[in-house]
């Protein structure tokens, strides 16, 4: 019998890929077996050498997806160095902090131009690739708030849950034509993206007293998700949200 969560063979974007969740991610995906296309603005260094130590092909591709500019120039890099495209794992995020009362367009248009619009983009241009040949997988790195309003992060919250909606919709467009897109969502995980909730020492107690599992999470709590959702054992969910949240969400 074959191994269904196997990814040999198989050649895996991650945007994001330098740090935090995106590294955990592209490692458990090299460790099942991808090669990696590690995207974003700051080098990969340290993951494409960590790859490259599981024994799997790693290249980076630079790319700001503040713009969707880079976006069909990350599918080319990626076909031409790793020779196909089979997953797309679409992570890079940022996050802004105001009173809504306060919020400026700067912060609203920053988050969403990263978050939701270049993510939409990427999920074209690889889809495109993908629907031609009739299969891939598509995992979108949602958030807590896709679910919950969140509060001080207005783009942020719109963002998560807009990316929420769009993994049904092109679920909905391309799950009859072999193409699986789906999302995580992660619940607190200690990376940069948090670092100023783990610093403030009355929210952090909130947050840890409020997760079932008592703790935060690591990055690398996402990595299996991914690898699931990436696998032929994911080959007949299609646009599902997936929480990796500790329980958070059954609390
Ligand atoms: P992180 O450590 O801040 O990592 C964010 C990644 O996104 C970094 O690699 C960053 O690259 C990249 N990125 C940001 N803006 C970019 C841009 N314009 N172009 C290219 N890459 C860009 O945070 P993280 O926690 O691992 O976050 C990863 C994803 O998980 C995000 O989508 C985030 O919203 C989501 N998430 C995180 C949590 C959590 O609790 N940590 C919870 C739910 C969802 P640079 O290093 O160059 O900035």
């Amino acid at each position: 019998m074959t191994n269904c969560f196997d990814l040999s063979s198989k050649v895996a974007i991650v945007t994001g890929a330098n740090t935090g969740i995106g590294q955990a991610i592209a490692l458990a995906l090299a460790a099942a077996g991808a090669d990696i296309a590690a995207v974003g603005r700051t080098p990969a260094d340290d993951t494409v050498d960590k790859v490259r130590a599981l024994g799997r092909k790693a290249v980076i591709v630079s790319a700001d997806l503040s713009s969707i500019e880079p976006v069909q120039g990350v599918i080319e890099k990626t076909l031409e160095s790793l020779g196909g495209l089979d997953i797309l794992i679409n992570n890079a995020g940022i996050i802004r902090r105001a009173d809504s009362v306060d919020f400026t367009e700067a912060d609203w248009d920053a988050v969403i131009d990263t978050n939701l619009k270049s993510v939409f983009f990427l999920c074209q241009a690889a889809g495109r690739h993908m629907l031609a040949r009739g299969s891939g997988k598509i995992v979108n790195i949602a958030s807590l708030l896709s679910f919950q309003g969140g509060i001080r992060v207005p783009s942020y919250t719109a963002s998560k849950s807009g990316v929420a909606g769009l993994t049904k919709l092109l679920a909905n467009e391309w799950a009859a034509r072999g193409v699986n897109v789906n999302a995580i969502a992660p619940g607190y995980i200690a990376t940069n993206n948090t670092a100023a909730l783990q610093a403030d020492e009355t929210r952090n107690r909130q947050i840890q007293e409020r997760i079932p599992a008592a703790r935060w999470g690591e990055a690398g709590d996402i990595g299996g998700a991914a690898v699931f959702l990436a696998s032929s054992a994911a080959n007949y969910i299609h646009g599902h949200t997936l929480a990796v949240d500790g329980g958070w969400l059954a609390r």
